[in-house]
This record gives structure tokens, sequence and C-alpha cells, in this order.
């Protein structure tokens, strides 16, 4: 049995990230870019208006009150062809380029036009006031986003105003889900005496969602070597494949020897940690393709399934994507509530994190081990709690994982 940190170093030696390849703007939301962006341009392109009014030379309306001379319109997309001189003005739109000579913009609001003057009646104007120049938020040369970090909303906009159309990014990945188990049926039949309904595959392909890769489920194999031969085929064909169920020792946990002989080399079996210690890690290279196929036997209860996915697959995913880092971000949180823990492994404990002007806090949920899934319905993340008695009181600090994206 190993450590859970020596098990995700492992993890991250041995899968490594995907070649980069380019993608359209529309299509790459959630995938990790593959270069560093620099940017072309400054941004604004050019000194503009921040505000409709009038562009004027600052210190004719020092006073907040001043008769000016408009000797122009522009609207944004035009171009002024006048430059503004002490005594008069020109007529703006918010993002119009700020004529020569103005340094300040009047707001409309603080203005009164009668033909061709307008009366300054508001508060002072200062030099600036409405204005934003070129190059302020980003400059030729500058770096816009990093290698390797995820792209979002925000940072394909970004993209999209450097004229990026397409960028070098790393594909996500395929994971196949194959839930094991006599006892399992259908999600949407009636289990009869003895059975239960295949609740992992629904919820590890969500996760799959959640961590920006692609599902491929592939339904329920029985405990029998015929039948898990056939479906850890099928599921060789993915990037990962993830097995839920019959990797503990019982039996018909047949699912590490059923590895072995499609040939899947294991790297490691059993993580000292609660839930989901008989987890399984191995991967399998066809000969043809030379590419790796990670493995991962989870545990079949449902929340050691759904905590290895978040600890293990999730490192892996990421590790493919070129995402840094890979590993599980832990963050300091204020836990909330009186709570005791007992445990002899180290734990990941279902919990509520919110994030507060002070930093986040986190409420220990009540829990009743990995089978428990009702208690994981209200929590968001996990609790990384000792191998050992520890009453945790209100302020006390705890290291929380977040399950969001
Ligand atoms: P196993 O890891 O196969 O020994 O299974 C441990 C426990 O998890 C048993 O109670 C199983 O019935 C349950 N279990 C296994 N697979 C699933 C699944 N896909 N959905 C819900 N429960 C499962
Ligand atoms: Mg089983």
């Amino acid at each position: 049995m190993i450590e859970l940190s020596a098990a995700l170093d492992t993890v991250c030696r041995t899968v490594a990230p995907f070649p980069a390849e380019p993608c359209s703007l529309e299509s790459c939301l959630g995938l990790t870019l593959a270069n560093e962006i620099i940017s072309d341009i400054d941004s604004p392109p050019f000194d503009k208006a921040l505000m409709d009014g009038y562009a004027v030379v600052a210190a004719d309306v020092a006073t907040g009150t001043a008769t000016l001379n408009v000797i122009e319109r522009i609207t944004a997309g035009q171009v002024p062809t006048q430059v503004v001189t002490s005594g008069t003005a020109i007529q703006i739109m918010t993002g119009a380029p700020l004529p020569q000579g103005a340094d300040a913009v009047v707001r409309i609001e603080d203005t009164k036009l009668d033909g061709v003057v307008v009366q300054i009646v508001g508060k002072p104007v200062a030099a600036e006031a409405s204005v934003i120049r070129r190059g302020t938020s980003l400059k030729v040369g500058e770096t816009v986003l990093a290698a390797e970090v995820r792209l979002t909303p925000s940072r394909i906009g970004a993209l999209a105003e450097l004229g990026q159309a397409q960028v070098a990014v790393r594909r996500a990945p395929r994971i196949a889900v194959l839930a094991t188990g006599d006892e399992l049926v259908p999600i949407d039949q009636v289990p009869g005496p003895g059975q239960i309904r295949n609740t992992n595959e629904a919820m590890l392909c969500a996760q799959i969602r959640t961590a920006g890769a692609v599902q491929v489920p592939l339904g329920i194999a029985r405990d029998n070597r015929e039948d898990l031969a056939a479906k850890i085929q099928q599921g060789l064909q993915a990037d990962i494949l993830v097995l839920s169920g019959g990797v503990s020792a019982g039996k018909l946990d047949l699912v590490p020897s059923e590895l072995s002989a499609a040939g899947v080399r294991e790297v490691f079996h059993k993580v000292n940690m609660k839930p989901g210690k008989p987890v399984w890690f191995g991967t399998f290279t066809p000969p043809e393709t030379g590419r790796t196929v990670a493995v991962f036997g989870l545990p079949g209860n449902p929340v050691s399934s759904m905590v290895c996915f978040e600890l293990f697959v999730r490192t892996a995913v990421r590790r493919l994507m070129g995402s840094e880092p890979a590993r599980p971000a832990a963050i300091s949180a204020t836990v909330l509530n009186v709570f005791r823990h007992r445990s002899d492994r180290p734990t990941y404990h279902p919990a509520e994190i919110t994030w507060t002007a002070t930093g986040p806090q986190v409420r220990l949920l009540p829990w009743q081990g990995s089978s428990d899934l009702r208690a994981t319905v209200s929590a968001n993340g996990m609790a990384v709690l000792p191998a050992e008695e520890q009453l945790f009181q209100p302020g006390d600090r705890v290291d929380v994982v977040s399950w969001d994206a």
C-alpha cells in the first residue's frame, strides 16, 4: 500500500500530455492552451471616449462651466477630421477615437446643446476624465495567456480580441466507463432481490464532463472472465479506461487479474486513504499505436468511486490536457462546525465549501462512509482529514479540495 502523494506523483509521471493540435475558437472551451499567447496589438488600439459627450480641452472646463463651439460629430467607427482647440468641442460617442487636441470628455448629462454651441453645466472636469489611452490595458509584446491555462469564456474573448481564430490546444481525452458487478441493473430498471442500480456510471460520466473530458459509457460487465475481457477490450480503445467495482479482495473481484490478462501493466494497487483504499492503476501500450492508455480500477462503493475519480482520474485528465498543476489543488479553509473525526487512514471527507470575503469556509458533513452517497448531495468538495482522532472546532483550519471544474 502506498501513500496518496506517492500515488499522485506516479500518475503524473506515467501519463504524458497529448501533442498540441490546432482548434478553432468556437470549439476550444474547456481545453488547455498549448502555447503562450503574446499580444501583437495595443488595447485599446487608440485613445478613445468612455462616455457619450463632448471631447474638450480640459483646461476649458476646469471650473465646470464653459460655452464651446461644436465643430464636428463622431460616433464609434468614425475617425475625427478636426482638431479640438481651446473654445471648441467635438461631440463624441462611447468608443470613438479621441480627437487630436482633446484631453477629456464631458458627459452628455452635464451639457446643454443649443445649435452649434454647447454649454457645460456640470461639475468641474479634470484632464483624462472619461478617456482611455491607447495600450492602457494591454501593450504589444505583453503575455496575455500563459501556456497550459484552461480556456474559459473570458480567455476566449481575449483571444478573439487578438484575432487568434485558431489556437494550439491539447484535446479532451475520451474516457470509457465500465461498471462491474452481477448485482447491478440499468438505472431505468427496478432492482430485484439482491440487486441495485448502476449508480456509478451516471455519476462518473458527469464527473468526466465536469473535468472537460468526453464520456464513453460501456454499460455493465458481469463478474465473469468472458464478459469482463470483452468489455475491457472495448474500453482500451479510449484514452482512459475507468472501471468501478471488482478491485477488492472478494471472490469475484476479477478486475486486476482480467486487466493483467489483457496486457495492462499494474502500476499500483491500494492507497492509504479513506474511502478508496483498493484503487488500482495501470497502463496499456499497444505496440501498433504506441499511445498509452491509463487504466483506473475504482472501488465500487459510490463515494469511493467518486473520490478516487476526483483524486486520480482528474489528475490524469489534467496531465493529458497539459493543465498545470495536474495534482488536485488543496486550499486551506476555516471550519464552521463542531465535528468529531476518527479514522486510521487519511480521509477525504464530504464537505460543503463556501467562498466568503474572508476566505473559504467549510462545513464537515455527517457521513456514514463509502456507500453513503446521500451524504454527498450537499457536498461540493472534500476535506483532507488526518489518520487519527481529532475534534474540530469552529475556527480551526483544514485543507479542502473543490469538486468544481
Ligand atoms: P465492489 O468494489 O465490487 O466490491 O463493490 C463494493 C460495493 O459497491 C458493493 O456494495 C457494490 O454493490 C457497490 N457497487 C459496485 N458497483 C456499483 C455501481 N456501479 N453502482 C452502485 N454501487 C455499486
Ligand atoms: Mg463487485
